[in-house]
């Protein structure tokens, strides 16, 4: 990347340049810091099926400032993949996630429940990354297919040869795999056909507009279609409304996640939420 190598020489003449080579340094080391003070925390977003029923959760990443409070991810992942930080940061969501799948399998409620991870592109095209998830799977002992990935249409803009051979090896190992944000970026249908997905996701975008905009309505009822035929599930996201639902729901829609059934929770509200979404023993038959 010419903004890299370019660094040095630029400031030189370049003193806003300057300014914002030292403010990204500052926040990398802060970054740093925070990783290593344990301030980063997963918290867990509930998906139902169309019964309503939980059957998994995608872990988004909160950085608890001792300063700022809680800060969102849009506010430090950009600047965490530019410096690199993404990677070992992504690792620790990973290792974390497949920690907390691990202790639920023992947990009734929570036993069949999937976890998806974000990764980056940046992540996704370290040549370690495979070998991390598989690490990760044999040090918890979960299943596979618990362990659900959310990769974005980015990864599809070049390099396909390593992204298909890889999205293959993880497949292969059991991994659920997920199109995030299906509809913003750069997947071209003769590509997506060859993708081993299991699952696209319709960016909350067109969730959002979706009784509005009449085009927004076309195009999710057309990520549906397209994704039932290639024999993908659909998830939709950003799903804030019962009549939103209704409409996904009417157009086949599999799965849903949103404010409608719950914000993004701390782990200790999320497991109260589950328990609280279980159904009641049935000590007598009716
Ligand atoms: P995403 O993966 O598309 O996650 C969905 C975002 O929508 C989350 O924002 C979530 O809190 C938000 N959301 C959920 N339900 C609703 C709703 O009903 N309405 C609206 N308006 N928004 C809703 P969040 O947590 O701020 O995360 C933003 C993005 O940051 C994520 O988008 C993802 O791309 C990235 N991210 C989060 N955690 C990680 C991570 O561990 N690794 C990487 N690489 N990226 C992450
Ligand atoms: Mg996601
Ligand atoms: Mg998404
Ligand atoms: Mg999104």
């Amino acid at each position: 990347q010419a903004k890299t190598t370019g660094r040095n020489a630029l400031c030189f003449f370049d003193p806003e340049m300057q300014a914002a080579v030292n403010a990204n340094a500052a926040v990398s080391s802060e970054l740093h810091i925070a990783l290593k003070k344990q301030e980063f925390v997963l918290h867990y977003q509930p998906q139902v099926d169309r019964q309503g029923r939980v059957n998994g959760v995608e872990a988004l990443l909160r950085w608890q400032h001792p300063r700022r409070g809680l800060v969102m991810p849009t506010d430090f992942i950009p600047m965490a993949e530019e410096t690199g930080l993404i990677l070992p940061l992504g690792r620790w969501a990973l290792a974390t996630a497949c920690e907390q799948l691990a202790a639920w399998a023992a947990w009734p409620q929570a036993a069949d429940l999937s976890i998806a991870v974000n990764v980056s592109v940046r992540q996704f095209r370290h040549p370690d990354f495979v070998d991390q998830v598989m690490a990760e799977i044999r040090r918890t002992g979960v299943k596979p297919q618990h362990l659900k990935l959310e990769l974005t249409e980015t990864l599809l803009a070049d390099g396909m040869d390593v992204t298909l051979a890889r999205m293959g090896t993880l497949k292969a190992l059991g991994v659920t795999l997920a199109l995030d944000d299906f509809g913003m970026g750069y997947s071209s249908l003769s590509l997506l056909k060859r993708l081993p997905l299991d699952q696209l996701k319709i960016d909350k975008s067109f969730v959002a507009e979706v009784l509005t905009d009449p085009a927004d309505a076309a195009i999710s009822r057309t990520i549906i279609t397209l994704a039932h035929s290639l024999n993908l599930k659909v998830v939709a996201e950003g799903v804030e409304t019962q009549a939103q639902q209704d409409f996904l729901i009417a157009e086949g829609c599999d799965q849903f996640q949103g404010f409608l059934f719950s914000a993004p929770l701390p782990i200790e509200a999320l497991e109260a939420y589950l328990i609280a979404q279980s159904p009641p023993l049935k000590l007598q038959t009716a």
